[in-house]
């Protein structure tokens, strides 16, 4: 069993400590990364999520802020506080995290941040730039999984690679960033006709659907790396991903679990990309 699971905690664990020598020398230039994030509403998973996000800022020796908006907050009092943000150089970094309430429309918000200061990727400045492989912020869930193939030694490069979702913010750039080392890419969706089809012939399987174990072992070919991105509440109480991993274990050649695959990853990668942002701010004044 020994390589076959990728452990996302541990390859976490690594960029972290990279990270953090990196902020450390950065601060001895007399520039301190700053993240800020918005939370509006009273969600506990999103509440939850910002709190890891704030601890994992302070930890690794960055300036963290943390602003709290009420649920009924209008669109542009949110809008006010993202310019405000925009403005401030002592901050590197700008998420809103999502969902926001129905008054507000998130598109709009994701707009208004600055393109240089949005770690999460999410502009459509940023996105285009990773369509025209130019270079930009990336989102963090699909850039975790470039990071957990490379680290893990998994040639792209001829390979044929299946990505089964096509959201914004997982499927489509996980896809641009495959095609970007050279695999042929697949992008399948809920309208694609038998499925089972398509990622049986997947060398590299990456699932981001937000369906508990719809992923089973005829869905995937001998030796096949698995990348599970799903991240569901079963009725147990615990979280699922979407591939069933018991029955793909046996076949895959590599697979991720869920916890503790590409779920570290995402929250690693924003503090890569906020350390990035802090560089490129900072060398640029400086
Ligand atoms: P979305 O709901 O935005 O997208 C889901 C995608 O899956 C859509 O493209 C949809 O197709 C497709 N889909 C739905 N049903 C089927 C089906 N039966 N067969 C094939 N494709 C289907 O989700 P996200 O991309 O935001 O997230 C996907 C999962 O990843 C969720 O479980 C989420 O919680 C998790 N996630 C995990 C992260 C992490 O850090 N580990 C970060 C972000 C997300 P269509 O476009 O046609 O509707």
């Amino acid at each position: 069993m020994d390589g076959k699971i990728i452990d996302g905690k541990e390859i976490s664990r690594q960029i972290k400590e990279e990270v953090k020598q990196e902020v450390e020398q950065l601060k001895a230039e007399g520039c301190t990364p700053g993240l800020a994030v918005i939370l509006v509403g009273n969600d506990p998973a999103s509440a939850s999520y910002v709190g890891s996000k704030e601890r994992t800022v302070q930890a690794l020796g960055m300036h963290s802020e943390v602003i709290r908006m009420d649920e009924a907050t209008s669109e542009a009092k949110l809008l006010g506080e993202i310019r405000r943000l925009n403005d401030d150089p002592a901050i590197h970094g700008i998420l809103v995290q999502l969902p926001l309430p129905d008054q507000i429309d998130e598109q709009r918000i994701i707009s208004e941040i600055a393109p240089e200061k949005d770690v999460d990727g999410f502009h459509p400045v940023n996105a285009g730039k990773l369509m025209a492989g130019l270079p930009g912020f990336v989102p963090c869930t699909p850039l975790g999984i470039m990071v957990m193939l490379e680290r893990s030694g998994v040639v792209l490069e001829g390979k044929h690679a299946v990505v089964v979702g096509r959201s914004n913010i997982v499927g489509k750039p996980m896809s641009m960033l495959l095609l970007q080392k050279n695999a042929t890419v697949t992008v399948c969706h809920s309208r694609t006709a038998d499925l089972p089809s398509i990622t049986k012939q997947a060398d590299i399987l990456v699932a981001a659907v937000g369906r508990e174990g719809m992923i089973g072992g005829e869905h995937v070919k001998e030796g096949a790396v698995v990348i599970d991105v799903g991240i569901n509440r079963g009725t147990d109480g615990k979280l699922h991903g979407d591939v069933d991993f018991d029955a793909v274990l046996p076949i895959a050649s590599k697979i991720t679990p869920v916890p503790g695959g590409v779920g570290p990853m995402t929250i690693a990668m924003l503090m890569a990309n906020t350390l990035e942002s802090a560089r490129n701010a900072c060398r640029q004044n400086g």
